[in-house]
C-alpha cells in the first residue's frame, strides 16, 4: 500500500458518505499520546496536518506497540480512516472530523525526550536552546507556518516579476570587496596565497553590469553578507529581493514595487489593512523635521497587528561628512544625483547640498527597501569616487571594471533591494527576523546548531598559507 499524507484523508472517497471507511497508510511523528485505560489515542502529525489515531485493545499487536510509543517517535500506521460523528468532531483542527482506527503500527524511529516542548508556540523557550536544536524547534506549528509563508511570499515575487519579463540571474558568492558601508566577510584563496575573495554585501555591481550586458530587467532572491557588530535583530547573512531595470525612472521603480507589495499583501495576508495607497512620498528633510527619524512609524494604532503603514522617503542628501572630516555616501556610491544637481557633482561644488535619486521604503517604522537611479556615465561615477577621497589609482583598482563597462554603452538604469526577512517578519507579526529564517544565527553571529564559526585544521591553514596569531596572554 502506498503512503498518503495526512491531509489527503480529507479527499478520500468516503467524503460523500458518513458510513464508509477507507484503508490508509500514513506516517509521521507522535504529537501526543493519550492512554484511556484500554483505548489509546495518538495524535499523528506529518507535514500536512494532524489526525487522531484510535488503537483498540482488540488489535493486540498494534496496541502493544502503541503502549510504548512516546512523543516525537516516527511511526507508520495502517488503518481505517473514517469520519467522526458530528458531535465528536474537533472543530479546532483541520482534520478534527476524521480519525484512523489502527490495524498495524511500525516504529520507524524512536526519539529521545526533546529538550523543550514542541506543541507550544516556543516564545517561552530560551533562544540559545531553540537555536541549538533548531531542527526540533522548526517542528513547531508556528515555525512550520512561518517558513511556508515565507516561501509563499518568495513564490509570489518570482511569479509576479517573471510575468513582467524579469529574469532571475544568480551572481557570484565568491567575489571582490564592495563599498556598501559595512565590513566584508573574506575568504582566503588557496591557489593565490595572500589573496582573498569577499562575500557580497549585495549584488549591486553585478546587477549593474547585467544592465550593461543588455538584460534590461533583472531580479534575484539574493543572499547578502555583512560583517557588522552585534545588533539584536540583524543577521550577518540575510536575504534580499534585488532588482535592477534599464531605461527606467525613479517613479517606474517605485510604482512597480509598490504594486508588487500591495499584490503580495492582498494575496497572502488579506487580513492586513494598508493605511494609504498610493504610498505617501515624503522628502527626507520634511520627515526628519516632523518625526526626527527617516523611518517614521505612520500607523494610527501602533498596537494593531493588522495595520500596515508604508511610505517612501525621497530626496536624501548624497554625501555626509565622515568622522575624519572627509565625505562619505549616505546610501550607495553608485547612485546618480537628482537631475538638477548633476552639474554640482561634475564640478564637485557644494557637495553637502547634492540630493541623490535614492528612495527608501519604510513600513511601520522599519526600512524595508532602498534603491536609486544609478550613475551610468563613467565620468559622473568617477566624480563620486573622487569626492569620496579615492586616488585615481584606487579608483582604477577598485572600480575600473565598472567604469570600463560603462564606457561601452551602458544604458541608464536603476533598481532597488528589499530586506525579505524583515518584510516577512512584519507580515507575520514576529518580533525578530530569526523567527522567519530557517537556520538563523545568534545576535553575535554564531550558528549554535552547527557550532560555527569553528577552528579549522592545521593542514587547512597550511594549505591557505595562514598563520593564526596567538593571544598575547
Ligand atoms: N544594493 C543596495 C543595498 O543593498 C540596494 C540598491 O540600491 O539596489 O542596500
Amino acid at each position: 500500500m502506498k503512503r498518503i499524507q495526512i491531509r489527503e484523508i480529507k479527499g478520500l472517497s468516503f467524503e460523500a458518505s458518513a458510513e464508509k471507511e477507507e484503508i490508509v497508510k500514513i506516517s509521521g511523528w507522535v504529537d501526543v499520546r493519550r492512554d484511556h485505560g484500554k483505548l489509546i489515542f495518538i495524535d499523528l502529525r506529518d507535514a500536512t496536518g494532524k489526525v487522531q489515531l484510535v488503537v483498540l485493545p482488540s488489535e493486540k499487536e498494534a496496541h502493544q506497540i502503541a503502549d510504548t510509543v512516546r512523543p516525537e517517535w516516527v511511526i507508520e500506521v495502517e488503518g481505517e480512516a473514517k469520519r467522526r460523528p458530528d458531535n465528536m468532531a474537533n472543530a479546532d483542527s483541520e482534520l478534527g472530523g476524521f480519525e484512523v482506527l489502527v490495524k498495524k503500527i511500525s516504529v520507524l524511529n524512536e526519539a529521545k525526550t526533546p529538550p523543550f516542548e514542541i506543541g507550544t508556540d516556543g516564545y517561552e523557550v530560551g533562544e540559545e536552546v531553540r537555536l541549538k536544536y533548531r531542527y526540533l524547534d522548526l517542528r513547531r506549528e508556528r515555525l512550520q507556518k512561518n517558513i511556508r509563508d515565507r516561501y509563499r511570499a518568495l513564490k509570489f515575487i518570482r511569479d509576479y516579476l517573471t510575468d513582467k519579463d524579469f529574469v532571475e540571474i544568480e551572481t557570484p558568492i565568491l567575489t571582490k570587496s564592495t563599498p556598501e558601508g559595512a565590513r566584508d566577510f573574506v575568504v582566503p584563496s588557496r591557489t593565490q596565497k595572500g589573496k582573498f575573495y569577499a562575500l557580497p554585501q549585495s549584488p549591486q555591481q553585478y546587477k549593474q553590469l547585467l544592465m550593461a550586458s543588455g538584460f534590461e530587467k533583472y531580479f534575484q532572491i539574493a543572499k547578502c553578507m555583512r560583517d557588522e557588530d552585534t545588533r539584536s535583530d540583524r543577521q550577518p547573512e540575510f536575504t534580499q529581493l534585488d532588482m535592477e531595470m534599464a531605461f527606467t525612472e525613479k517613479e517606474d521603480i517605485m510604482n512597480l514595487n509598490e504594486a508588487l507589495i500591495i499584490g503580495m499583501v492582498k494575496e497572502l495576508m488579506p487580513e492586513k489593512k494598508i493605511k494609504e495607497i498610493p504610498f505617501p512620498r515624503l522628502p527626507f528633510k520634511e520627515v526628519m523635521e516632523k518625526y526626527g527619524t527617516d523611518r517614521p512609524d505612520l500607523r494610527e494604532d501602533k498596537n494593531d497587528p493588522n495595520e500596515l503603514a508604508f511610505c517612501w522617503v525621497v530626496d536624501f542628501p548624497f554625501f555626509e561628512k565622515n568622522d575624519k572630516g572627509g565625505w562619505t555616501f549616505t546610501h550607495n556610491p553608485f547612485s546618480a544625483p537628482a537631475k538638477e544637481y548633476e552639474e554640482m557633482l561634475m564640478k564637485k561644488e557644494n557637495v553637502g547640498e547634492i540630493i541623490a535619486t535614492q528612495y527608501d521604503l519604510v513600513l511601520n517604522g522599519f526600512e524595508i527597501a532602498g534603491g536609486s537611479i544609478r550613475n551610468h556615465r563613467p565620468e559622473a561615477l568617477k566624480k563620486v569616487f573622487e569626492i569620496l577621497g579615492f586616488s585615481d589609482e584606487e579608483i582604477g583598482k577598485n572600480f575600473g571594471h565598472m567604469l570600463s563597462a560603462f564606457e561601452y554603452g551602458a544604458p541608464p538604469h536603476g533598481g532597488i533591494a528589499f530586506g525579505l526577512d524583515r518584510i516577512v517578519a512584519i507580515l507575520k507579526n514576529e518580533p525578530s527576523i530569526r523567527e522567519v529564517i530557517a537556520f538563523p544565527k545568534t545576535g553575535d553571529s554564531r550558528d549554535l546548531m552547527m557550532d560555527a564559526p569553528s577552528e579549522i585544521s592545521q593542514e587547512q591553514l597550511d594549505e591557505l598559507g595562514i598563520e593564526i596569531k596567538k593571544n598575547k596572554d
